[in-house]
């Protein structure tokens, strides 16, 4: 296979998503993290983001409500190197309307060796680490090249 790399920049394009159980959760965690977090790109599903921008008092670009296609709009933007991580809060504890696009993000993120993080111990070891402030070579596989579709 293939390989090539997707260079994130110093200042990360990063998206975040929580089911309505973890919106506190998001919320409390991205209060904590606001220094850092004004540093960087946000994005986010509809109602998380405009729940953060009011929180953080930061832009956020919105895509649309999560049930809505915005996991699946977060999933095409990762796929087309627009977004450098994920910081995705999904409720374990009760089914939602929109489970497969929830896995869909998930698999994707993982073909796309994107880093994600669903649980506030992940994202504080995502956020404190030193590739947060640098550049950074994500190795990808090139499927399109692979599979001859260019
Ligand atoms: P929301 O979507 O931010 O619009 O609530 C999140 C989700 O349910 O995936």
């Amino acid at each position: 296979m293939t390989i090539e790399s997707v260079k994130m920049k110093r200042r990360k394009r990063i998206a975040l998503i929580a089911h309505d159980n973890r919106k506190t959760d998001i919320l409390d965690w991205a209060r904590y993290n606001r220094g850092t977090l004004g540093q960087h790109e946000l994005f986010a599903t509809g109602t998380t983001g405009g729940l953060l921008a009011r929180e953080l008092g930061l832009p956020v670009t919105r895509f649309l409500s999560g049930p809505l296609g915005g996991d699946q709009q977060v999933g095409a933007a990762l796929a087309e190197g627009r977004i450098d991580f994920v910081i995705f809060f999904w409720d374990p504890l009760e089914p939602q309307p929109h489970d497969v696009d929830v896995k869909a993000l998930l698999r994707i993120a993982v073909v796309y060796n994107t880093p994600i993080a669903c649980n506030r111990a992940t994202a504080d070891f995502i956020l404190s680490s030193h590739l947060m402030a640098e550049e950074y070579e994500r190795i990808v596989p090139d499927f399109a090249r692979t599979i001859g579709a260019r």
